[in-house]
């Protein structure tokens, strides 16, 4: 059972969305603050967290920054407007997935259920990627670029995976979304521009490997000097 803590400190939002990831199956853990929220971090294996950004005793930003420094569990933002400035530091921080208030909970329900879906792994499918100096093991989900390991956030996986797997293919933008996010997906594409920036930050030299196609999309190309 996948367990998902939930950190929001309105009451009726907060048990709301609860009450729809327990009908769902998932274990829910609830906190009203920041500090309650990384307590129950810290003492429980999380798979999923999701995160208001206006709380009181820590803020979301300063939560989403103390647990990315202990893990690279998948987290969804939620954000009281659709705040561009806003939406981007998370990224940077390592979110994985917006909603903004107010939205359905069904909808974030929806996103949720994504990240797990596509870190599934289909069986047929080759267990490690090895191009170019990045190895990837995709039953550990690890990376590994020149002989050292580097920690992806569950969207930078998936983005790199699904780049090498298609490598001198180009993608679309739109492709990469769907891919990643599902056809339900409402962010601007500004989303994917900034995971990208952050998976070629990780990658180092090697981030040469993913080419921006001009206004198409992206290429991992693996001749690249
Ligand atoms: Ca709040």
């Amino acid at each position: 059972m996948k367990k998902v803590l939930i950190i929001e400190d309105e009451e009726i939002l907060r048990e709301t969305v609860a009450y729809y990831f327990s009908h769902e199956g998932y274990e829910v853990l609830t906190a009203e603050d920041g500090q309650i929220g990384l307590d129950l971090f810290a003492a429980h294996e999380i798979d999923l967290v999701i995160l208001d950004i206006m709380l009181p005793a820590v803020d979301g930003w300063s939560v989403c920054r103390r647990i990315r420094k202990m893990s690279n569990v998948p987290g969804i933002l939620l954000t009281a407007r659709s705040d561009e400035e806003d939406t981007l530091l998370g990224f940077e921080l390592g979110a994985d997935d917006y909603v903004t208030k107010p939205f359905k909970p069904n909808i974030l329900l929806a996103r949720a259920n994504r990240l797990f879906k596509n870190s599934i792994q289909p069986r047929h499918q080759q267990d490690s990627i090895d191009l170019c100096g990045i190895y990837v093991d995709k039953l550990a989900r690890t990376v590994v670029v020149e002989g050292t390991k580097i920690d992806f956030t569950h969207t930078e996986y998936e983005i790199l995976v699904f780049l090498m797997e298609h490598k001198e293919q180009v993608l679309t933008r739109e492709t990469l979304i769907i891919h990643i996010w599902g056809y339900d997906y409402g962010g601007d594409d500004k989303t994917l521009t900034a995971h990208m920036r952050n998976v070629r930050l990780k990658l180092g030299e090697k981030g040469k490997h993913i080419t921006t196609v001009i206004r198409t999309g992206y290429k991992f190309e693996v001749d690249q000097k």
